[in-house]
């Protein structure tokens, strides 16, 4: 009895059938690497992978977590594969990219949540495609001591967490997680390699309201988060959380220049942003500003 809510006009989405397409998709089957584009069914991957900008997400497709939203299984996950990090770093090289975005699935069930790992994945392609920037959207290693600096030490370009939602909801979006850790985890990484940007977003039209989405970016700045990105939220299945509303362009439109006015460094606020949506082409543009 819930629904997929019929999404207006300002989602489209055109169907992927440009030839770098394929190319990209074949290159993540060939090299046996998930992405979170496939995984998240993102509305963007027609005009992503046409330009080569893929999200990998390490460390398998079971994740210890279950956020409302998100489409991924839950479940005990595999060992590691210690040859992922290669792996990666072959497609990023083979891709040619300026910039990559590396993601993962939680991984409660290891002792550092994977940080190693992480960090293997950064050095390897490092190593392979010293010129490509890195990003990563990491876990918040709750109850990790020690993992957080392991990354760090690894230096990736620029480190996003995302807070997801407003700390109200929470409880229901992302049972998991704690508003306060993932925002002490942004502190510490600017505190820990203020060289490292950091990076934050929301998904909305979950049934925040606009004063809550303004606090929330001055608890980002407030701990000296240099992006942000905001984007609506799409119902991935009837199991999942359900929109609770459209967020109208002008709407993104009006967070943008209140993201702006607050200080953020890179904002990207529009119906069909994710996180890691242009990340290459703003990346770019900020180190030659
Ligand atoms: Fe993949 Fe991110 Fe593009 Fe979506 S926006 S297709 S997740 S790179
Ligand atoms: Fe999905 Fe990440 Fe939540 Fe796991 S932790 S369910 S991958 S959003």
């Amino acid at each position: 009895d819930n629904p997929i809510a019929r999404k207006p006009e300002w989602i489209r989405v055109r169907a992927p059938n440009h030839p770098t397409y394929h190319e990209t998709r074949k290159l993540m089957r060939d090299n046996n690497l998930v992405t979170v584009c496939e995984e998240a069914a993102c509305p963007n991957i027609g005009e992503c992978w046409s330009q080569r900008h893929a999200t990998m997400m390490i460390m398998g497709e079971i994740c210890t977590r279950a956020c409302a939203f998100c489409n991924v299984t839950t479940g005990l996950p595999n060992a590691l594969d210690g040859d992922e990090p290669g792996r990666v770093a072959d497609a990023v090289a083979k891709l040619g990219l300026r910039h990559v975005v590396i993601t993962s699935v939680d991984r409660d069930d290891l002792p550092d949540g994977g940080a190693h790992h992480f960090a293997r994945v950064i050095g390897a392609i490092r190593a392979s495609a010293p010129d490509t920037t890195i990003e990563i959207l990491t876990p918040d290693f709750l109850r990790k001591p020690g993992a957080l600096e392991v990354v760090v030490r690894a230096r990736p370009d620029v480190f996003n967490h995302n807070l997801e939602t407003v700390p109200r909801l929470y409880t229901t979006i992302r049972p998991g997680a704690r508003y306060y850790q993932s925002m002490r985890l942004l502190d510490d990484v600017k505190r820990m390699d203020p060289s490292i940007f950091t990076k934050s977003g929301l998904m909305l039209g979950l049934g925040e309201e606009r004063p809550e989405i303004l606090q929330v970016m001055d608890d980002l700045r407030i701990a000296d988060v240099d992006f942000i990105t905001l984007g609506q939220y799409l119902q991935p299945t009837v199991k999942h959380a359900a929109v609770a509303r459209f967020v109208t362009p002008e709407e993104f439109a009006d967070y943008a220049s209140m993201a702006r006015v607050k200080g953020f460094l890179q904002v990207s606020s529009s119906p069909l942003t994710r996180s890691s949506y242009h990340a290459d082409s703003d990346f770019a543009q900020l180190r030659a500003a």
